[in-house]
């Protein structure tokens, strides 16, 4: 079973999508993290995020540069969300994705363009968002839990200039699949949300 969980930033696709493959035993992968490593590897080279052909460079990232913490930064998403503008650089992150979600038993993917353009033929497929405010307020929590100070207007502005970037780009940008189940996470807790998605799914197949 193929599921596929797209959403915008910090929408709670990632937990979802974690919870979904723990619950039916299927690997599970991260898109986000291939355009992250995009963005740190293009940083180190020094290279311009709005240079297609910089940019292709960096796609060719090194796999242990997935396991680095400098990609969980939120300064790296932003600069992910420019470098994933490249069709170059979309095309270079394709077959990985698609040999994943392809390989025997299945497999579950969160990311931006999971259901429209990786595996339109999933089984499963979900589209989780919340308000902008909603997911400015998560951020800043879970910011202030690691001991981090957090300014919510910045991160609120943050999200929609994100939103808006992921969303307006020509290239595969971010959109619910016409048959994909919504699943607006904005006023329910954790739990709530994770018996939404398995019901979603259950639905599906
Ligand atoms: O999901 P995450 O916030 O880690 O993604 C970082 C950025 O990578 C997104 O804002 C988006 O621009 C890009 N991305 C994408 N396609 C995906 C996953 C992520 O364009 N499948």
């Amino acid at each position: 079973m193929i599921i596929a969980v797209d959403g915008p930033a910090a929408s709670g696709k990632g937990t979802i999508a974690r919870a979904l493959a723990s619950h039916y035993g299927l690997p599970y992968l991260d898109t986000g993290l291939l355009y992250r490593a995009v963005a740190v590897a293009l940083k180190r080279a020094g290279g311009n995020p709005d240079d297609a052909d910089d940019a292709l460079k960096a796609a060719a990232f090194p796999d242990d540069l997935l396991n680095d913490p400098e990609l969980r930064l939120e300064e790296s998403g932003a600069l992910a969300s420019r470098v994933s503008a490249h069709p170059g650089v979309r095309a270079a992150l394709l077959a990985r994705q698609r040999t994943f979600a392809q390989q025997p038993g299945g497999a579950v993917l969160d990311g931006r363009d999971i259901g429209t353009v990786i595996v339109p033929d999933a089984d499963a497929k979900l589209y989780v968002t919340a308000s902008a405010q909603v997911r400015a307020e998560r951020r800043a929590k879970e910011m202030e839990s690691r001991g981090l100070k957090a300014d919510r207007d910045a991160m609120q502005a943050e999200i929609e200039a994100r939103d808006a970037r992921d969303m307006g780009r020509d290239s595969a940008p971010l959109m619910q699949a016409s048959d994909a189940a919504l699943l607006d996470s904005s006023d329910l807790t954790i739990e709530q949300a994770l018996a939404q998605a398995i019901a979603l799914v259950e639905a599906q197949v």
